[in-house]
């Protein structure tokens, strides 16, 4: 019988962390087991992602040369090179600001989150390491009388339970590892009602779509209500496909995707969303002041026999925690509480709104910084000796460290944890236009000059410059 590796992690969660990081194991042949709550075909969330310098960081830590290149194949086309940041519209679908205009954007991509997941999942899979419908239910630490070797015990709901000695949680914005943790620094944003779609794209239905859909994404900001609209059209991989009909894209994989957030107070007729009977309807009454154009979006795709309809998600932020959390949420009597055998990555520690397409990113960035802290402990693992509970809690001091000043940083761009409440229909929208057209161009012409150019942008190493687009910084 072989020995028992000595160093064994767990992951709860198998989104874009989770399974990122488990190739980052994978690879560097670190003992380890990654439980999901769903099932191996769970199709949920497969809205377009923006991926930048983050996001890749995260890759070239944690994947091998072939599983990355199968990622970029899979990066969406762009109409031109800089043509899918999104642009900010009035309500009447004029364009108030061109956000690629702006110089201070980083190169990104577009991608189904599905598409990305499955791809990370793909070297994962073929190891059985990963087991499905396995839900997290909570843990308990296992006390070694030295206090230096304890273990952690993981519960799932079905009964079963599993061991190791560092378990990470990457089960996202409703973590339960988490809140089992004592942490509870995720917040639910319960002014808005946020929906959401997403459906095939076919040429035929791209042809039917306003022109601004296919130049980039749109965003509109009005009386609280605010709306983004994309769409993934991925580069075909067999040039023959879809000839006949003239399409430059894998039609098969395209989609599109609009997500429209409602303050409640503006819904007289309903206290929840649950009694909405017609969500369709409900979101054009509650856009049924705007351009056109803006029914042709939010209903085509809605009678296809296989859409997945109108779905309504939790809006989930965090706040930010002191550098010393966890001697705060410590007590004595529940070693569980803030136990530094339980970290936490991506959307489990800093849920953000996704208005500036950054969570995910920072939840790949995870897993770069937190690779090398598990690799340190497992050669110590190697080298005979069992990390114990005081070097794995000052590996963990300096993940978080650095993690909570980078990550949180994005939580505040993206609006913390309350909706932003702005209307780019009156008088804001009116100025940000006249000082976009006077002032960008100018801005942008200085900011390119090559002295001007940021370190972090020459570093970038994007392998298919030709369908980038820029993300905020
Ligand atoms: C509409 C929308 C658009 C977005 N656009 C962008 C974008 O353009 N760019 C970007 O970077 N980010 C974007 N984001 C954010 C991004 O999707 C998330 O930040 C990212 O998915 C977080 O990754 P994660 O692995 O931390 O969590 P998730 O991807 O949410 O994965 C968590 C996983 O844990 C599993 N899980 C949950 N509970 C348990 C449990 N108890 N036991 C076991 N498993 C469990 C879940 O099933 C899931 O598979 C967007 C989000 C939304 C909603």
């Amino acid at each position: 019988m072989p020995e028992p590796a000595p160093f064994k992690v767990i992951i709860i969660g198998s989104g874009l962390a989770g399974a990122l990081l488990a190739n980052g194991l994978l690879n560097n042949h670190v003992n380890f087991s990654i439980y999901e709550r769903d099932s191996e075909d769970s199709n949920r969330e497969g809205y377009q992602i923006r991926l930048g310098d983050s996001a890749m960081t995260g890759f070239k830590a944690c994947l091998a040369d072939e599983n990355l290149q199968n990622i970029i194949q899979k990066f969406g086309q762009t109409a031109s090179s800089e043509g899918a940041a999104p642009c900010l519209y009035s309500t009447k679908l004029q364009s108030i600001l061109d956000l690629t205009s702006l110089p201070t954007y980083s190169k990104s991509f577009a991608i189904n989150r599905v598409v990305c997941r499955n791809l990370l999942l793909e070297p994962v899979k073929s190891t059985g390491k990963i087991q499905y419908e396995k839900a997290f239910s909570s843990f308990e630490i296992l006390r070694d009388p030295s206090g230096e070797n304890d273990k952690v015990k993981c519960f799932f709901t079905d009964g079963t339970s599993d061991e190791c000695d560092l378990l990470i949680g990457a089960d996202g914005s409703g973590s339960r590892v988490n809140k089992a943790l004592g942490f509870g620094n995720i917040v639910n944003i319960d002014s808005h009602w946020s929906f959401l779609s997403k459906g095939k794209l076919p040429l035929e239905r791209l042809k039917g779509l306003p022109p601004q859909a296919e130049k980039g994404p749109i965003l509109i900001f009005s009386k609280g209500i605010s709306f983004f609209y994309a769409l993934y059209k991925p580069t075909k991989r067999d040039q023959s496909q879809g000839a006949n009909n003239g399409s430059d894209y894998d039609e098969d994989a395209a989609s599109f995707y609009w997500g429209l957030n409602i303050p409640k107070a503006l819904s007289t007729e309903y206290q929840n969303y649950k009694d909405i009977p017609d969500r369709l309807k409900f979101c054009l009454d509650m856009t049924k002041d705007w351009a056109p154009e803006f029914k042709t979006l939010l209903t085509t795709g809605q009678d296809d026999e296989d859409s997945s309809g109108i779905y309504v998600t939790a809006l989930r932020a965090s706040t930010k925690p002191a550098g010393n959390w966890r001697s705060h949420v410590r007590e004595a009597v529940l070693p569980e509480k803030a136990h530094p055998r339980v970290w936490l990555i991506g959307d489990a520690i800093h849920a953000m709104q996704p208005n500036r397409g950054m969570g995910g990113n920072q939840a790949m960035h995870d897993c770069a910084e937190i690779l090398p802290y598990l690799l340190e402990l497992n050669d110590t693992a190697l080298s005979g000796t069992s990390p114990t509970t005081q070097q794995i809690s000052a590996a963990c001091d300096k993940y978080e460290a650095a993690m909570i000043e980078r990550a949180f940083n994005w939580v505040s761009k993206s609006g913390g944890v309350s909706m932003p409440n702005l209307d780019f229909d009156g008088i804001l929208g009116m100025s940000l236009s006249f000082a976009s057209k006077l002032c960008v161009p100018l801005i942008s012409a200085f900011l390119r000059l090559p002295f001007m150019q940021s370190s972090e942008k020459q570093e970038s190493d994007w392998s298919n410059p030709a369908s980038s687009s820029r993300q905020p910084e």
